[in-house]
Order: C-alpha cells, then sequence, then structure tokens
C-alpha cells in the first residue's frame, strides 16, 4: 500500500471552525486527591493552567490509539512506518487549520514556543532588527541576538504609535515580535493593529500565541500574521511538542535549525540541505505522538465551539476576579486596566505576604495549585509591582498567579477566593 493510500485511510480529522456548540471535552485527574496541612487528602484545585494545562480526554484517546502501531516517520517502509507518517503528515495538516495559516506556510513541529522562537531567530536574514516589548515572556525576549526593546506601553494605542515610531527609524530587514495574550496578566494585545503597522513599514511580525490558543480562536491569515509559536502542553496536550507556522522563505533559506538525519538531501563530500522548511529544521526522530496530541487538542477545540469554550471561561474569570476584588488586601496585576479584555489568567499580590507563603498556604492547606515567582517575565512583573529590581528568592518583587481552563469550576475558584480571605484574615 503506498502511503497515500495509508494517508487516505486515516480517519479523517475535522479541519472546519464552525461555531456549532458541543459539549465540553473532560480533562484527565479532575479527581486527583493530594494531601493537606492535618494529613487529610483533598481534591486538587488545579489553578496553573497557564504553566500547563491538564490532557483532555480525546487527546489522551489519540495518543492510546496511535501507540499500538507507531513507528518511524518518514523512511520506513514497512506498513506500521508509513501509517505513523501518515499520521504525522495529518497533524501538521490539522494544527494548520487550526491557526488558520495560509496554504503555502510552513508548519514546522518544534518542541515547544521556546524552541519555535528560537529557530526563527536563527533563521532571520542577515541584519534583521528585531523590535520588542519588555513585557514578553523570556521565550520571546531573549531568542534574538539583539533587539530594540521597547518600555511597557500604558495603553494599547501607545504599543502601536511605539512600534510605529521604531520601524520608522530602522532600515533592512525588521522583526516585531509581540505575544498575543500576556502570560501574567492575561490580557489580549491588539495583533491585528501591530501587524497592519509592521506591514506597513515592511516589517514582519511574530507572534506569540501560547497563552492565546488555549482560549481563543486564531486565524494568522485574517489577522494577517507572518509567524505564530505555541505549545501542545498549554493546549491541554501532554508535553514535547510545540509548533512555528508561518512564511516560507526565511525558513527555506535560514541554517537548519537542527543538523542531522532527514535535514539532508545528499551526503557527498559536500551537503546538501533540504530546501523545504519542515525537513530542513526537523532532524532526527520527530516527536510523532506530541504531534498527534497537539493535533488531537486542536481538533477537540475547535469541535467543541469557541462560543461554548469563550463563554465559560468569561463567567469563570468574572467570578475569580470578582471574587478576589473583594478579599482587602489582594490587588490584581494589570498593565492596562481592569475592564481590558483578558483571558483566564490573574495575577495578584497579597498585602503582608509574599508570593511563596501565599503558594505555599494555598497549596498545602487547601490543595489549591497555583505559579509564584515572575512567571519568565521579569522585566514585566518588575514593572507592574513598581520595582528596579529584585530576586524572587525572599519573594519581594514576585506575584501569585491563578489561571484556569476546561475543567476548572465554580468550586475551584471559590475555594482560592476563601483561602485567600482566610489568610489575610489572620
Ligand atoms: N510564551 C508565553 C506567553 C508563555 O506563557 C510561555 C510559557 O509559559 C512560553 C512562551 C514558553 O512556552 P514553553 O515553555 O512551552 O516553551
Amino acid at each position: 500500500m503506498s502511503t497515500l493510500t495509508i494517508f487516505n485511510s486515516v480517519p479523517a480529522q475535522k479541519t472546519s471552525f464552525s461555531q456549532e456548540s458541543r459539549e465540553i471535552p473532560a480533562v484527565l485527574g479532575t479527581d486527583l486527591e493530594v494531601p493537606v496541612k492535618g494529613g487529610q487528602l483533598v481534591t486538587y484545585a488545579n489553578l496553573d493552567y497557564a504553566a500547563s494545562a491538564p490532557c483532555l480526554e480525546p487527546v489522551s484517546a489519540a495518543v492510546n490509539a496511535a501507540l499500538p502501531a507507531y513507528s518511524s516517520v518518514h523512511r520506513g517502509a514497512g506498513y506500521a512506518s508509513q501509517l505513523t507518517t501518515a499520521r504525522y503528515e495529518q497533524a501538521r495538516h490539522t494544527v494548520r487549520a487550526f491557526a488558520g495559516a495560509r496554504a503555502d506556510d510552513a508548519v514546522i513541529f518544534t518542541r515547544n514556543t521556546t524552541d519555535a522562537t528560537n529557530l526563527l531567530a536563527r533563521s532571520l536574514p542577515e541584519g534583521t532588527t528585531v523590535v520588542v516589548f519588555d513585557t514578553e515572556h523570556h521565550a520571546s525576549l531573549l531568542p534574538w541576538p539583539s533587539a530594540v526593546r521597547l518600555s511597557p506601553p500604558p495603553f494599547p494605542g501607545e504599543a502601536v504609535r511605539q512600534v510605529d515610531s521604531v520601524l520608522s527609524e530602522i532600515t533592512g530587514p525588521k522583526l516585531l515580535v509581540v505575544t498575543a495574550a500576556s502570560n501574567v496578566t492575561g490580557e489580549l494585545w491588539p495583533i491585528a493593529a501591530l501587524a497592519h503597522v509592521a506591514h506597513r513599514h515592511g516589517a514582519r511580525i511574530l507572534v506569540d500565541a501560547a497563552q492565546l490558543v488555549p482560549h481563543r480562536r486564531l486565524n494568522l491569515t485574517a489577522l494577517d500574521l507572518d509567524y505564530v509559536a505555541f505549545s501542545g502542553h498549554k493546549l491541554y496536550a501532554p508535553f514535547g511538542a510545540g509548533v512555528l507556522i508561518g512564511r516560507r522563505d526565511w525558513l527555506s533559506d535560514g541554517e537548519p535549525y537542527l543538523k542531522g538525519g532527514g535535514a539532508v538531501k545528499s551526503v557527498t563530500d559536500v551537503t546538501e540541505w533540504h530546501d523545504d522548511a519542515e525537513p530542513r529544521h526537523e532532524a532526527g526522530t520527530p516527536n510523532v505522538l506530541g504531534a498527534i496530541a497537539l493535533a488531537a487538542a486542536c481538533d477537540a477545540l475547535s469541535a467543541t465551539g469557541w462560543n461554548v469554550l469563550v463563554r465559560e471561561e468569561e463567567r469563570l474569570l468574572a467570578r475569580l476576579r470578582s471574587g478576589l476584588a473583594a478579599v482587602e488586601g489582594v490587588h490584581e496585576l494589570s498593565l492596562w486596566g481592569p475592564d481590558h479584555p483578558r483571558v483566564g489568567i490573574v495575577s495578584f499580590v497579597v498585602d503582608g505576604y509574599s508570593a511563596r507563603e501565599v503558594a505555599e498556604a494555598l497549596s498545602g492547606e487547601y490543595g489549591i495549585g497555583v505559579r509564584d515567582g515572575k512567571f519568565c517575565a521579569h522585566p514585566f512583573v518588575r514593572h507592574l509591582l513598581g520595582e528596579s529590581d529584585g530576586g524572587c528568592e525572599d519573594g519581594t518583587a514576585s506575584a501569585v498567579r491563578a489561571s484556569i481552563g476546561i475543567g476548572t469550576t465554580e468550586e475551584h475558584v471559590d475555594r482560592l477566593v476563601s483561602a485567600l480571605r482566610d489568610l489575610v484574615s489572620r
């Protein structure tokens, strides 16, 4: 049987994004019991989705279905190899559709978002100037050999103005790097307006969509973005796979990201590298199960319908934010004010407690998992906390982050709010 025949025999994946509403799929681990002070067990309240989201049941099922027949991809003639190759390439197709990418965009599987931004950094044409805000996650802030760093804009329109001004002064290739949804405040950035102004100055735009895709539909084509990067483990798929999607030319010309088998057409005295962006940058045996998991998550979210997902998240987010606002001594962090649209991520500080003390008490006494620290966005968290410096170690320049998604319940939210009320009243 040819690869093509097998490809056609892989169950067709849903790749359209109708707004039809289906039931929200379940996540694994909702009955996890954890020990708290005093020795009893309580059901875990996972409020740390922005770090890594739990695995969706349909994702687990897709991985289990692929496991018995998995084999090497791209190089084997055996049936299992061809089947696995077909599943891997189907996953690429599904992820492309999920992101609303153009037909000719490259879709390169990576380990995660950090890997994807680093891949693009190595493919930039010589002399490219990168422009990036200080509000970025380190994955988007640090990979560039040098970058023009912009200070956090006091309102969204100022972000566009700053970019307009700085890009007008740069000659040669330029790349604007910006996150779609902040991993610190959840606030949504004006990426369509930023893409527009970038293109007006002949620049390209890379959008870090790591925190957008679990919460909102992404349409790269409609937004006119050049590149997007995101991770499977924040999108309800287990660890290990991410993606870089975008324009082929820089990627086809760029230095192969990994050098080894699969990236070459032939090796004699000279090495002839693949011009195609995908094989060029995906040397070695890829994370096939990771790609299948990522694609299954994309399918499951699309099949549920974004209207359903967003409505449910906004309901719980409003409950969380109003609950926190009602606790004296708890202060939510925000760049653009309480009314700016955001995804289900809230960072806050608690008077009289370090972030570490709060996170440890929430875990040890109430069975609640949150994140504390600077969330790999040190300059931004320092800015929000009004500090020019400060280490994480003593908790002085840190915050607590609660983040929600599929599987979050009212009880989780209420437990957090009531635990904080207990803490501040001590
Ligand atoms: N970008 C944003 C906005 C993030 O929140 C994160 C992870 O927290 C990353 C990039 C990096 O993702 P990964 O650790 O999967 O590479």
